[in-house]
């Protein structure tokens, strides 16, 4: 005989406790107990995220780091070139002229490796480039390659010497290239023709709008393949990263249906590739693509605009501006509007506003990562713990689109390792983001999960909620209707298990309870289970009592019954809930369940709930029908008092009318009372009150009641009785009190009584004649010398007070 139960041992502390009969404990396990602690999920949340970034900063300068070196012109250095440059005003100067030497003189030779030129369709820009063989190869230029970053010309010719004196001229341009160039040109090349060994004088004529700094290199074939793979590979590669994780982002963004997915696809994807093919000179070598040429430079700043547009609806997603600042909010939609608005003037493609759309697009570009970086900051103040990665991450990319402005504005030399280091970083920075969109998209889940699983548990908290309300409600009417004398208890705790059924599930319940107001209870659910749970209090009552001491709800399983219910060996695990009484009396509320299926702390808590209002409801209806029933009845002689008495009898008179039956009254009054009260006192005149009114009463009927209308009146009420049955009443009373014996001081008294009786008579609707009657007729009575009966006659309704009432009593 044992058995396992979970037992309170604190505040929210929980046990299991193996029962051994009648009451051994042993072996303690954890219950299972289900806890959303939505500050722990904000904990692991953060360390999760503190982990990732951490990780991917770490990678990101891993990877960066090398990049400027790889990409620099490792694989050969340049031939030693001497710079000159020409600028004449006016787009017309003769190139015959200029190969000629006319202008020779005019040229100013530069000392460093770069040549910076002001730009402008208003003059000739012209490079003049010495080179020179190194001395121990003097044949070294032959075959080599007249190499320029890829940085946005309009036209860049070059003029190349051939050994016999005579010029090759070569012309290639950024937004209009050769379609042989192929698809990923890594710069501008120009082959130089054979030519008999030693330096070499070559062209070069620039057209470009805006300012530009060129660095011109003179590689062998070899080199320059490698440098030019180095630039193509670079850039492949990351044009491929962007790639991959667009698709992925807009594979996110079909299975989640989150919009910042969208957003971000249409950030990196769309405009930053655009962006980024086009500052490469790429996008304008691709088929179909090619004709965005036609925008010139005016295409990338519309793009830029475009980027920055989106990137800042981003961020501003992804870092809930709103809730961050309310005027940042509103200062990025009005930065985003501008720039949008920016992006489609830029695609008018006037040309005259071409420098005030360049410094229109590079300021978006720095005030829009400034912005964003900002946010994040604040954001990150603000307590969200992803904001700081994408700070740091916005931060750097500040610092990266200064140096791309700054290399287009021709501050900057166009160094290979800038350019390429420039997108490996902003791709590198669009996976962190990514990553960082994830790890948010995650939380957003979990917290769309809790507040899913919060408001499940506030709905079935209402439902319960409404149930318990419902059932205090009931049952409080239901125990006013109830009688008392053990009809409460029961209508009680048959509540108690109709309403627990519809919040618990169950096998079956029970209420029992020795000594509870002075019975004994055993109800079940559903009514067929009574025999088991009879058999269990008889096998086990020891151990549930043992239980119930502890006046905690617990959990246990009881073999016998539990076998036999299932079957199975493990037997039901039951619910124990004490119920509170004064001892000896003890009871409890039982809830069976599956051997599978234990009790939550929460749904045990709710079953004691249950039970402690109905016990507490009874106990103040009980009260309640006390205190009423005191005040109806009359202290001296245990009948209902005049007011009880008139309500019984307004009672009595609607049903009669209802059920068109007849109703009697009996005046009854003692005979010379005041006399038996002078002779042998008050005491003994209560105890003829006394043995008066215990006369009246043996002498009626289930549905007969008798009152004290006033000090030695008594008022009886005969349902259903004709005049003539209810004389036989009064004379019944009437011999019975005649023959009562009342011990007084100086011997026994005897006493005797008058009786007047009146009926209903046919169309009354109030008592009020009634008695009137029977008054009359006692009063009749008495005349007619005392101790007798007197029936007033049936006279037709109406014959009211003013009537003779000798003609109306007849004295038998
Ligand atoms: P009759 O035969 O005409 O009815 O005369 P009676 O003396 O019975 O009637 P009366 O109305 O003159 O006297 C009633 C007396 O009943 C007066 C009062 O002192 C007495 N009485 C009223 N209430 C109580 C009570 O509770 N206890 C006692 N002992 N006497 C009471
Ligand atoms: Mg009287
Ligand atoms: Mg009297």
């Amino acid at each position: 005989m044992t058995g396992v139960g979970a037992a309170r041992i604190g505040a929210g502390q929980w046990r299991t406790v193996r029962v051994h009969a009648p009451e051994a404990v042993d072996a303690p396990r954890q219950t299972r107990t289900r806890t959303i602690d939505a500050k722990d999920d904000q904990v692991l949340g953060k360390g999760q995220t503190n982990r990732w970034w951490r990780w991917m900063l770490a990678l990101w300068c891993a990877l960066c780091a090398p990049t400027p070196v790889v990409a620099h012109d490792a694989p050969g250095t340049s031939a030693p070139i001497r710079i000159a440059t020409l600028l004449v005003p006016g787009d017309d100067v003769d190139a015959e002229r200029v190969l000629a030497g006319e202008f020779d003189a005019l040229f100013v030779p530069l000392d460093g490796i770069d040549a910076r030129l002001p730009g402008g369709f208003d003059r000739s820009q012209w490079l003049r480039l010495e080179v020179t063989p190194p001395a121990p190869d003097r044949d070294a230029l032959h075959g080599a390659v007249l190499r320029f970053e890829r940085v946005p010309l309009e036209r860049i010719t070059a003029y190349l010497p051939r050994g016999d004196g005579t010029w090759r001229m070569q012309v290639d341009g950024f937004y209009a290239t050769d379609p042989g160039i192929g698809v990923l040109p890594g710069s501008y090349a120009f082959r130089l023709p054979p030519a008999p060994p030693g330096p070499r004088t070559l062209y070069v004529n620039v057209q470009e709008r805006h300012p530009v700094t060129l660095r011109p290199q003179l590689l062998d074939e070899h080199a320059f393949h490698l440098a030019d793979r180095a630039v193509s590979g670079i850039a492949a590669a990351t044009y491929a990263a962007i790639v991959v994780l667009m698709l992925s982002s807009l594979a996110l963004f079909v299975a989640l249906r989150e919009r910042a997915y969208l957003q971000f696809v249409g950030m990196t994807g769309v405009f930053l590739l655009l962006l980024l093919l086009a500052l490469n000179g790429a996008l304008y070598t691709v088929p179909g693509v090619r004709a965005f040429g036609w925008w010139r430079d005016h295409g990338i700043y519309a793009l830029a605009l475009a980027c920055c547009a989106l990137a800042l609806g981003f961020a501003r997603h992804f870092l809930t501006s709103e809730a961050v600042s309310a005027r940042m909010h509103r200062w990025i939609d009005r930065a985003r509007i501008a720039w949008l608005a920016f992006a489609a003037l830029s695609l008018c493609n006037i040309a005259s506003l071409g420098p005030t759309m360049q410094r229109i697009a590079a300021l978006a570009g720095v005030l829009t990562a400034l912005q964003i970086a900002w946010l994040a900051w604040r954001a990150w103040r603000g307590g969200n713990a992803l904001a700081r990665p994408f700070w740091l991450i916005w931060s750097v990319l500040t610092v990266l689109i200064a140096v791309r402005i700054a290399l287009a504005f021709g501050w900057l030399p166009p160094h290979p390792g800038l350019l390429n280091g420039f997108q490996v970083a902003v791709a590198f920075c669009l996976l962190l983001m990514s990553v960082g969109l994830a790890d948010r998209v995650m939380e957003f889940r979990k917290q769309r999960d809790l507040t899913r699983e919060l408001k499940e548990q506030t709905d079935a908290d209402l439902q319960i909620e409404h149930v318990r309300r419902e059932f205090a409600e009931d049952l409080r009417e239901r125990l006013r209707m109830a009688p008392p004398g053990g009809e409460m208890e029961w209508v009680a705790f048959r509540r108690v298990l109709a309403s627990l059924k519809a919040v618990l599930p169950q096998r079956s319940a029970a209420v029992i309870a020795t000594g509870y107001h002075g019975i004994d209870l055993l109800l079940t659910e559903p009514l067929d289970a009574k025999d088991r749970y009879g058999r269990l209090l008889i096998e086990r009552g020891g151990t549930l009592k043992g239980l119930c001491r502890s006046r905690s709800p617990m959990q246990v399983t009881l073999d016998e019954i539990g076998k036999e219910a299932t079957g199975a060996a493990g037997g039901s695990l039951f619910a124990v809930v004490p119920m509170a009484m004064p001892r000896p009396g003890w009871g409890a509320l039982l809830i069976e369940r599956g051997p599978n299926e234990p009790f939550e702390p929460e749904e045990l808590k709710r079953a004691a709930e249950f039970l402690h209002l109905a016990v507490t409801t009874t106990d103040e209806a009980l009260h309640q029908a006390e205190l009423k029933r005191k005040a109806e009845i009359d202290q001296l002689t245990g009948l209902y008092n005049r007011r009880a008495g008139d309500a019984v009898l307004n009672e009595a008179m609607l049903r009669a009318i209802a059920d068109r039956r007849p109703l009697s009254l009996l005046f009854v009054d003692i005979d010379h009372f005041k006399q038996i009260n002078d002779r042998h006192g008050h005491p003994v005149g209560d105890d003829c009150l006394r043995a008066t009114a215990e006369a009246i009463r043996r002498q009626l009927g289930e549905r007969d009641t008798a009152a004290r209308y006033g000090g030695e009146e008594f008022l009886v009420v005969l349902p259903g009785h004709q005049p003539e049955q209810a004389r036989q009443v009064g004379e019944r009373i009437r011999q019975a009190i005649a023959q009562l014996r009342v011990e007084g001081e100086g011997g026994p008294v005897r006493f005797s009584v008058s009786i007047g009786v009146a009926a209903r008579q046919a169309g009354e609707d109030t008592p009020q004649p009634v008695v009137e009657r029977a008054d009359r007729a006692l009063y009749a009575a008495k005349r007619n010398g005392r101790n007798q009966v007197h029936v007033a006659s049936s006279l037709p309704y109406g014959s009211g007070p003013g009537a003779p009432d000798r003609e109306d009593t007849v004295t038998l």
